[in-house]
């Protein structure tokens, strides 16, 4: 295998991996958030290492103050004001804003 296949190999697990752990951490979150915030934390360490990004439908699961898995309703708040759609960790207060699309 060439050096560099194989390095695309090995992003593509790891974006796999990624995808599995917040699979469980979904899963995990009515039983144990502390559990879910772990599998988030791991996920976002492959992505580290790796230099892969985390998709975008999954970035916005975490919090980037303090790493929770964000569940509306449960560990954020998730708010439209100002045409923008504002979440609110309810675990540390931290805020994401994203621009809201009218399609
Ligand atoms: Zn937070």
């Amino acid at each position: 295998m060439r050096r560099k296949d194989r390095k695309l190999w090995i992003r593509d697990m790891a974006a796999q991996r990624i995808v599995r752990l917040f699979d469980l951490a979904e899963e995990s979150f009515d039983n144990d958030p502390d559990l879910s915030k772990r599998y988030v934390f791991l996920a976002r360490r492959i992505g580290m290492r790796h230099r892969v990004r985390l998709p975008s439908h999954l970035k916005r699961k975490v919090c980037k103050g303090c790493g929770t898995y964000l569940v509306p309703g449960a560990s954020c708040r998730v708010r439209v004001r100002g045409g923008r759609v504002v979440t609110t960790c309810l675990e540390c207060g931290e805020t994401s804003r994203r621009p809201f699309r009218f399609v």
